[in-house]
């Protein structure tokens, strides 16, 4: 049971699936809450250096090698450990934010993204995929307001256009696999998000 969140700077992810991860815990599940960049001792050191800024400007091939090797530790490390015990598995970006970041954004071939995604991730394929989407200007808005009181990584400081170009990015993920993907309004408050993301996942998941 993986469940994946994806979606643009600002759409609420780390909020989400906390709040998930809590009703699931409720329910006495075991939950291992994750994200990406990082979610294991290594692949949180390349977060680190992936974010500092010290490798800006590396191409998105080098770029998304090296959040592949980031994903294969968190994959080997924590996730497929986890599903094999049978936790449930929430975890903030994945694979889609490669599709999007250095495939879409970037200018990474498609098959390049492909290969590099099925190499890694395999069989450990998200049951679910919530896709929290925002009009670009809110997604923009609430990234400002963050990189004001954060560490401001290297894209909260993008432009509409940028945040325009991910929000169809991570659409058309979400309408080329239909299955998997399911995509939330994160317009409104979060307690309205939280209740709609359960529906979704109480439904999905028979619980
Ligand atoms: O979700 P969070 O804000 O923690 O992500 C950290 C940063 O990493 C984001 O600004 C996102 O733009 C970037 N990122 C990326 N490529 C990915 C995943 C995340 O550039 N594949």
């Amino acid at each position: 049971r993986f469940i994946t969140f994806e979606g643009g700077e600002g759409t609420g992810k780390s909020t989400q699936t906390k709040r998930l991860a809590a009703r699931l815990k409720a329910l006495g599940h075991e939950v291992v809450l994750t994200r990406e960049p990082g979610g294991s001792p290594r692949a949180e050191a390349l977060r680190a250096l992936l974010l500092s800024g010290k490798v800006k400007s590396l191409g998105s091939f080098a770029e998304a090698v090296l959040f592949a090797a980031a994903r294969s530790d968190h994959l080997r490390a924590t996730i497929r450990p986890a599903l094999a015990r049978g936790a449930w598995v929430i975890c903030d970006r994945f694979a889609d934010s490669t599709r999007a970041y250095q495939g879409a954004l970037g200018d990474l071939e498609p098959d390049v993204v492909k290969a590099l995604e099925e190499t890694v991730v395999e069989d450990t394929v998200p049951a679910l995929t919530i896709i929290l989407d925002l009009p670009a200007e809110v997604g923009l808005g609430r990234a400002r307001v963050r990189a004001g009181d954060q560490a401001a990584d290297r894209f909260e400081a993008e432009g509409l256009e940028f945040h325009e170009k991910l929000r169809r990015a991570f659409l058309d993920i979400a309408s080329s696999e239909p299955r998997r993907c399911v995509v939330i309004d994160a317009q409104s408050e979060p307690d309205k998000v939280e209740q709609r993301v359960w529906q979704v996942v109480a439904g999905r998941f028979k619980l």
